[in-house]
């Protein structure tokens, strides 16, 4: 058994901290876009925008310039949408929606009981 080579369990990576883009980013991403969500509606000033990951975090996506872009709300809504359910299998696959330390045991069938071919159950006699 101990001679067996032990198989190595592999790490489930984890996505980096969530931050703040700064100033300088969202501009260099606004000059990107020529200003406008990927709908074609002018974004910054009037219409307000959020910043979104291309590759969401939790699908361990960067917090670069390369990975931002700046949507409108209902753009960002739809795309959040879309990213849910990959988001939500990645935090089941690194164990983080389950809150209970130790998995469920069943007690199984009660030892001191016996169960017959016939399908009677009786009590064990010592
Ligand atoms: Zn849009």
């Amino acid at each position: 058994m101990s001679d067996l080579p032990k198989i190595p369990v592999r790490e489930i990576p984890k996505p980096e901290p969530r931050k703040r883009p700064t100033p300088r980013q969202i501009v260099e991403i606004l000059l990107r876009q020529d200003g406008r969500c990927t709908c074609g509606v002018k974004i910054g000033g009037a219409t307000p925008y959020q910043v979104d990951h291309i590759q969401p975090l939790e699908l361990l996506g960067g917090q670069t310039t390369g990975n931002l872009q700046c949507l409108c709300e209902p753009c960002h809504k739809a795309k959040t949408a879309t990213d849910i359910s990959a988001i939500a299998k990645g935090r089941r696959l690194r164990g983080e929606t389950c809150t209970r330390s130790t998995p469920i045991r069943s007690r199984g069938f009660d030892k001191t009981l016996r169960k017959r071919m016939n399908g009677t159950v009786e009590r064990r006699t010592p």
